[in-house]
């Protein structure tokens, strides 16, 4: 089932909706909250978490090897601090997480073809999975972005379209196209940031099922903020931990959204 974030009203979760008719955020409602048991150990990566996933047939599913990670500890200005390298997921960001799930749930509910936009790393991990699932993708990214990113991008086989302006101005042009094809924006999708909660379940399964005292993580549009939220929620509703740590979102001067 999907509920909106705005209204409260709730939707089947095969209605393929991206956005509630009232404008608000949807988000998948998690029907059993993740526990200890509930890891599958004969898994690898993100797959261990999969009974927290929106996925009917996990074991069906396309993937790439995403997660499992490494988890480095080292010195941070004199702090005690670790470093997790989800650089290393298969297109080279943590994307790959949410975007396994978003497609796979996709393909699981008969997308053929979908738009995405993004500024560089989100369209490339999109275009990949779209690859792999055999869905056709549209990836409409700023002028701006880097060459790099694009080329990343079509050597996925996605198709690319520039829009000139802002950030905002290639939003507003996926979501008018979306009318004929279905907008899988990871931004406003139901189901992405529950692929980026896997990051934090297995944090804390590397800490030996431990909470850090406080995490840091890049702001961006907030996926992985909120995947990480989904995360400790889910944790403490089912009695595995009883308290939150404390979660900093961090951006850069030049680019700087929210403050
Ligand atoms: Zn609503």
């Amino acid at each position: 089932m999907l509920h909106c974030f705005q209204c409260g009203k709730t939707f089947d979760d095969a209605s393929l909706l991206w956005r509630c008719p009232c404008g608000g955020v949807l988000d998948w409602t998690v029907p059993e909250s993740f526990k200890r048991s509930s890891i599958r150990t004969e898994e690898t990566g993100m797959w261990r978490y999969a009974a927290s996933l929106p996925l009917d047939s996990p074991d069906s599913r396309v993937s790439m090897g995403e997660g499992g990670t490494p988890l480095i500890p080292g010195d941070w200005n004199g702090l005690s601090v670790f470093w997790k390298l989800d650089f290393l997921c298969p297109t080279g960001s943590y994307k790959d997480r949410g975007m396994a799930c978003l497609v796979n749930r996709l393909r699981e509910l008969g997308v053929r073809e979908l738009i995405e936009d993004s500024s560089g790393n989100a369209g490339s991990s999109m275009a990949a999975y779209c690859a792999l699932a055999g869905i056709g993708c549209k990836v409409y990214v700023p002028g701006y972005t880097s060459e790099g990113k694009c080329v990343q991008i079509l050597s996925y086989s996605g198709e690319l379209v520039r829009i000139p302006g802002t950030r905002e101005d290639t939003s507003r042009a996926a979501e008018k196209a979306a009318s004929e094809t279905y907008y899988a924006s990871h931004n406003w999708s139901p189901y992405f940031a529950h692929g980026v909660k896997t990051f934090a379940f297995e944090v804390w399964e590397q800490l030996g099922f431990q909470l850090p005292d406080a995490v840091l993580l890049p702001a961006g549009q907030g996926s992985l903020v909120l995947g990480w939220a989904h995360a400790f929620e889910e944790l403490r509703a089912s009695g595995e931990i009883d308290r939150l740590p404390r979660i900093y979102a961090l951006q850069p001067e030049n680019c700087a959204p929210l403050a």
